[in-house]
């Protein structure tokens, strides 16, 4: 049978391994690294030989009720030969003893999720041997203590499935410790003696004993068992399984097991651990960067008991005079290290996050990964690689994540500043960017206080839509219950807000207003705290944050640039401004995909005589209305032609129903009535008339411009008024007038003619060629399907997604706040589908009116300008789909310009 050549261990040392970095999948990440760091003829790195368990025997053990299979102690048995061969030294040997590390990991990266296990193999037998062989009886029963806390808190508590008694294992033993540095009124662990370390190990066995009822194994072998298996357990603990569940890791990759000769970093002052990144991860400058402990153990480093050191001058992050790097205390093997990080860097062709330890002035390396970054960093070194020709332009546009970008347009937190901090607790990171305010814990408060000036950050259990007021008025947003599609989250998404949900780690007391830490902390109304929505993290006080700085950050101009040499799609913005039109072009937008002309009305200057023109019943009166309103629009136009010079403006007729422009309040319609000097009841009679059961529907969009021509007169009067006013000033404009909301070839017929009508006779009249085009929104269901008898008359399409998915799904964005988190939780949906396309619904109903169109005329001119336009993976199916642009807020510009790229390099591969 096959079965019984199933190969399940592949082994590294020496020179050589059997597994490589292509390997994930079956040694996990870190079992996959440590392979092709000592196996590849182009490395072959100092790492201390073991051997890597796949991860296949991770899943056969939870498909076989936690058993093995029955090849794998026979052949674990013959792995550990082979590293005890390589290492010259003998698992559970009284002389020579062999110690191992059991290290977890997955194909991906899940920090701090699984357990490792140190010092594996260390007993009363023996520990005489390590004594003798190292001369150094402290350092033995410092690594014995820690064994003894790994193993007790991971293997006999967690892995067990043991309810912990009291504060759990792990808090107890850590106490004994405390107490004994109390009573020998000392601080450091480092300087517990031998007969302290000696005395503690005594205690924590009894301790132990007395906890579980059974002793802590004195047996090397049952060591080496126990850990495996709590490897095993690791993967479906708590912890690891609601961790796969927010990054979507399937629960059938399962983890491997590796099992490692022990270096030690703690056997001296020749010794020394660390982690080092070939990059700096905070800004992505090409310089070696990290920390190192000089006498100390592995995890050290991370768990922030003592203070690590800057490995270089460059790495000294603290204000403080640099003292005792790396390179100055050890400088042949800082040498040493430097070299190896080069090639590594050269090797993998990408920043690499490296553990080392050094043990008796000895190098040996750890492990290595691709290094997280933050988004400005990631920009940065994506085109500095591309430039010194490690990475092609592909991948550097590949380098760079969408939310990555997006970081780089919000404030953040200084990174130096949060790296000498702990959060106070962590949420889940809903929102990008950082924040700073006061704590508040209503809506309502808010509001007040953000209208007094002051800076908030909006504290609740959980949002709803009642809260809405109050999260728009917050600099952040922070709920203690809620996962990534909650309202809060979802809310802060669209805004682009910092925002963090479901920290289970804060109780909330609404009362005495208040909220408390799970360290016991309490912070009040009024405290400041400071939040990274982009990590989920929470901090006491006020951080200094950095204001983005986009346009002088060169890397940014440079990245961007690749970007567009390779992206199909043109990129324009929705902008009602010439402030935002300026803003949007800055950042690279190529034209206005969607100019909204009633925002122009709701000015208050303008409201009034918007006013007169709708409650006008007579059409002379209207007309004089509007010939009002006619230089305002205009100059609206000339302004935003100017800013855009050479490239195109799509304007969108009126659209929203007119009872939008009309109060609602009964005080101020009396005042309105005064103002216009008419009876109250006239003016409720035709506010009555324009109401619509159903704002999204009726008598709006084209249907404005049909029952009232004089309006779309009007419009396109100012639209190429203000287009050749310009034109004449040497700015090259091309106007687009776009017809809203049609649903029937002769809505765009009737819209068409009155246009270039008008156009003919403006134009005509200024003797200069002009160029423009007269187009519709594609934003009815029913629009799609008549979409080719609409491209008889129209010269553009452009699509609405806001509308066409609001009248799929009927619904409306609104609804995000009410019934759409109930249908996540029931996972109904798993997205909002305002903001990504739903690809099967309302993008086979933009493939479909595509197709119409351009089956009539094939050229034609086909954009996006709803809330779609500026998500990443519904830009790709644009791209896919053959439209020519998108249009989103001026702020996605860059992402959009990020996510064509991504999507023609994709769909390449
Ligand atoms: P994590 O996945 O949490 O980083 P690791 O398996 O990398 O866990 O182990 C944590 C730390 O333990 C490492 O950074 C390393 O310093 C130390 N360590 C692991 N294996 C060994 C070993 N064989 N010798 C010395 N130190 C080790
Ligand atoms: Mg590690
Ligand atoms: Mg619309």
């Amino acid at each position: 049978m096959r079965k019984n050549n199933i190969k399940y261990i592949y082994s590294f040392g020496g020179g050589i391994a059997e597994g490589n970095e292509k390997m994930k999948d079956l040694l996990g990440g870190k079992g996959a690294n440590l392979a092709e760091m000592a196996g590849h003829p182009n490395l072959q790195l100092p790492v201390p030989p073991g051997f890597t368990i796949s991860t296949e025997v991770c899943n056969f053990y939870y498909q076989n009720k936690k058993k093995y299979p029955k090849s794998l102690k026979k052949n674990v048995d013959v792995e550990l030969l082979k590293v005890e061969k390589l290492v010259g030294r003998k698992f559970g040997d009284n002389k020579n003893p062999l110690l191992v590390s059991v290290r977890s990991g997955a194909r991906r990266s899940m920090p701090g999720m699984m357990e490792t296990i140190l010092n594996v193999g260390l007993t009363t037998k023996t520990i005489t041997g390590i004594i003798k062989q190292t001369g150094n009886e402290r350092f033995v029963y410092d690594a014995y203590r820690r064994l003894i806390m790994m193993y007790s808190d991971v293997v006999m508590e967690k892995a067990a499935g043991i309810e912990p008694k009291g504060l759990g294992i792990r808090k107890e033993l850590d106490l004994i410790i405390d107490e004994i540095k109390n009573k020998r009124k000392i601080i450091k662990d480092t300087d517990l003696n031998i007969l302290d370390l000696k005395n503690i190990c005594e205690i924590f066995k009894k301790k132990i004993l007395e906890v579980f009822g059974k002793p802590f194994p004195d047996n090397h072998k049952e060591q080496l068992w126990g850990s495996i298996g709590a490897v095993f357990s690791s993967w479906n603990g708590k912890r690891a399984v609601s961790y796969r569940r927010i990054e979507g890791i399937p629960d059938d990759w399962g983890t491997a097991v590796t099992v490692q000769s022990m270096v030690f970093g703690n056997m001296g002052n020749d010794s020394a651990t660390g982690v080092a990144f070939t990059r700096n991860p905070n800004n992505g400058e090409n310089k070696f960067f990290g920390e190192y402990l000089i006498n100390a153990q592995g995890e050290d480093v991370v768990a922030g008991i003592r203070t690590p050191l800057p490995i270089n001058l460059y790495s000294n992050s603290s204000h403080k005079k640099l003292t005792h790097s790396l390179e100055n205390e050890m400088p042949v093997l800082y040498k040493e290290l430097y070299k190896i990080q080069n090639r590594l860097e050269k090797h993998y062709r990408d920043m690499q996050d490296i553990e080392f330890t050094i043990e008796d002035g000895k190098l040996y390396l750890l492990q290595c990964r691709i290094g997280k970054r933050n988004g400005i960093a990631a920009v940065r070194m994506a085109i500095e690689m591309y430039k010194e020709k490690l990475i092609s332009k592909d991948e550097a546009i590949m380098r760079v994540t969408p939310a990555q970008l997006d970081e780089l347009l919000h404030p953040r937190i200084n990174p130096i500043m949060e790296k000498q901090i702990h959060p106070i607790a962590k949420g889940l990171p809903a929102g990008p960017g950082g924040a700073v305010g006061m704590i508040v814990f209503s809506a309502d408060d808010a509001e007040k206080w953000a209208s007094d000036g002051k800076k908030v950050i909006l504290v609740r259990e959980e949002t709803s839509p009642e809260d809405v007021h109050g999260m728009h008025s917050a600099e952040a947003i922070l709920t203690a219950k809620g996962g990534m599609t909650s309202h809060a989250a979802l809310v802060a998404r669209g805004w682009g807000k910092c925002c963090i949900v479901g920290c289970s780690k804060i109780h909330i007391d609404y009362k005495n207003k208040l909220f408390t830490t799970h360290s016991g902390k309490i912070f009040k109304e009024g405290d400041w705290l400071t939040l990274n929505g982009s990590k989920g993290n929470i901090y006491a006080g006020e951080l200094p944050l950095i204001e983005p700085d986009l346009f002088r950050n060169k890397y940014f101009k440079e990245f961007m640039k690749i970007c567009d040499d390779v992206r199909l799609l043109k990129i324009r913005t929705n902008a009602d401004s010439p402030e935002d039109a300026s803003i949007a072009r800055k950042l690279g937008a190529e034209g206005i995909g969607l100019c909204r002309t009633e925002h122009m009305f709701f000015n208050p200057d303008r409201i009034k005589l918007m006013r007169k023109m709708i409650i006008a019943d007579k059409y002379e009166d209207r007309v004089l209305a509007l010939n009002e309103l006619l230089p305002y629009q205009q100059s609206d136009f000339e302004g935003i032609f100017k800013v855009m010079n050479n490239l195109p403006v799509t304007i969108r007729l009126l659209d929203p129903p007119l009872n939008e422009f009309l109060p609602k309040e009964e005080l101020k319609k009396i005042e309105l009535a005064e103002e216009l000097g008419i009876h109250i009841s006239l003016l409720e009679k035709r506010i009555k008339q324009l109401s619509e059961a159903n704002p999204m529907l009726g008598h709006r969009g084209c249907r404005l411009g049909i029952t009232y021509p004089e309006i779309t007169e009007m419009q396109s009067r100012a639209i190429f008024q203000a287009a050749v006013k310009i034109a004449k000033q040497e700015i090259k404009v091309f106007p687009e007038v776009m017809i809203p909301l049609v649903g029937d070839k002769n809505e765009v017929k009737h819209q068409f003619e009155i246009i270039e009508r008008i156009a003919k006779e403006v134009i005509g009249k200024s003797k200069i060629k002009l160029k423009y085009l007269i187009g519709t929104m594609i934003e009815l269901p029913r629009a799609v399907l008549v979409a080719d008898k609409i491209a008889e008359w129209a010269q553009f399409f452009s699509y609405g997604t806001n509308d066409l998915t609001q009248m799929a799904y009927g619904f409306s964005r609104d609804d995000i706040g009410s019934f759409l988190p109930g249908y996540f939780e029931q996972k109904i949906f798993t997205q909002d589908p305002f903001h990504n396309l739903d690809q099967n619904g309302v993008g086979e109903l933009v493939k479909i009116g595509i197709q119409k169109g351009r089956s009539v005329k094939p050229d034609l001119k086909i954009g996006i300008c709803g809330e779609h336009g500026g998500d990443p993976s519904s830009i790709e199916f644009f791209h896919k789909v053959g439209m020519n642009y998108v249009s989103c807020s001026p702020f996605r510009v860059p992402i959009a310009r990020l996510a064509s790229a991504q999507a023609v390099i994709k769909s390449k591969n």
